[in-house]
């Protein structure tokens, strides 16, 4: 059996590859393991402007590719393999991939968090024209649109408020006749002229534009009667919660409330020595890609920091 890896990150969002950008040049040789999102969530937005460095925007699959080619520059490994299962009991740490094991001395998990989504027909490829899960990140697109968030939980309705600032009109629609969202959440949204509520209203069809493909409204379904209604729309924003990637870790690492893994104050350590958290996996707060790459950083040192101490 080969000799343990320094370091194998598990994961290729912005935390993992600035992880692998900081570990290559620390010369810890990391491996990364890219998963079944190669590039993470922002492979599935379109332009990016909130990152810094890029005056003019950019591309989010392109952004993660720029990402890669850094930490490859430097030495690191990445894979574009899917790891099925851990052992993090002891040092060495087991990851295999299918059959294919590797050994690690230091593991960082970057799986990141999925965000959940209605499960509809042509969601997915709407995704990016007209259908989105991130209102911070495409907001800004839909300036004086009309646009729908589903949804009735703090991220729907803290999204409905920041979606006013481009938005003309927003609706809630919301599954049932009362939201879980805090009442000053919910003040906030009955005092914004821009925003109505659709009570007990789900989406059940997306409709789009032969032509270009893009979105162009939703059948919404009231739970109550049945009755169906047809709602042109430029934009549709899914807010019904996040769910974080930490399946393969859960034997082995105490995860929060919500499923997060949980590390220590502002390190990226976990409670077993030598596996570090960065990103949304750890995060269910601030969930951005600068907020993620500065974990990733923290991440690779406090890894070259352990390795040093062994
Ligand atoms: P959440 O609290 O779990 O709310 C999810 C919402 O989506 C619920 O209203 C739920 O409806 C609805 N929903 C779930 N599945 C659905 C489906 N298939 N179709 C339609 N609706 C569906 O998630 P969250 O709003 O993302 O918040 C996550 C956590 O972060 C919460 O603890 C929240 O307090 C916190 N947070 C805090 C802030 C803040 O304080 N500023 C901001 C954002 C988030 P039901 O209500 O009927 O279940």
């Amino acid at each position: 059996m080969s000799d343990p890896l320094k370091v194998v990150i598990i994961g290729s969002g912005p935390a993992g590859l600035t992880a692998a950008i900081y570990a290559a040049r620390a010369g810890m040789n990391p491996l990364v393991f890219e998963g079944s999102q190669p590039g993470g969530q922002l492979t599935i937005t379109t332009d990016v402007e909130n990152y810094p460095g890029f005056p003019d925007g950019v591309l989010g699959p392109q952004m993660m590719e720029m990402f890669r080619a850094q930490a490859q520059r430097f030495g690191a490994e990445t894979r574009f393999e899917h790891v099925t299962r851990v052992d993090l009991a002891q040092r060495p740490f087991k990851i295999w991939v299918g059959e294919e094991l590797t050994l690690a001395e230091t593991v960082i998990i970057s799986t990141g968090a999925s965000a959940q989504l209605l499960g509809l027909e042509s969601e997915k490829e709407l995704l990016g024209r007209g259908v989105s899960a991130c209102a911070t990140c495409d907001g800004f697109f839909f300036k004086d649109k009309s646009v729908i968030i589903v949804g009735g939980g703090d991220s729907a309705l803290e999204e409905a408020s920041f979606l006013t600032k481009f938005a003309e009109k927003v609706t809630v629609v919301h599954r049932r006749d009362e939201f879980r969202a805090s009442k000053i959440m919910q003040m906030r949204i009955f005092d914004n002229p821009k925003i109505d509520v659709k009570w007990n209203s789900i989406v059940t069809a997306l409709t789009s534009d032969p032509q270009n493909g893009g979105l162009t409204g939703v059948v919404l379904t009231d739970t109550q009667t049945g009755a169906k209604e047809d709602l042109p729309i430029d934009g549709v924003f899914v807010a019904i919660g996040h769910k974080p990637n930490t399946e393969l870790f859960k034997d082995y690492l105490p995860l929060d409330a919500k499923g997060y893994i949980v590390t220590e104050g502002k390190s990226s350590r976990t409670a077993v020595e030598g596996v570090f958290a960065c990103g949304d996996v750890q995060d269910s707060e601030y969930r951005q890609a600068v907020t993620a790459a500065g974990s990733g950083c923290t991440a690779a040192l406090d890894a070259e920091r352990y390795l040093a101490g062994l």
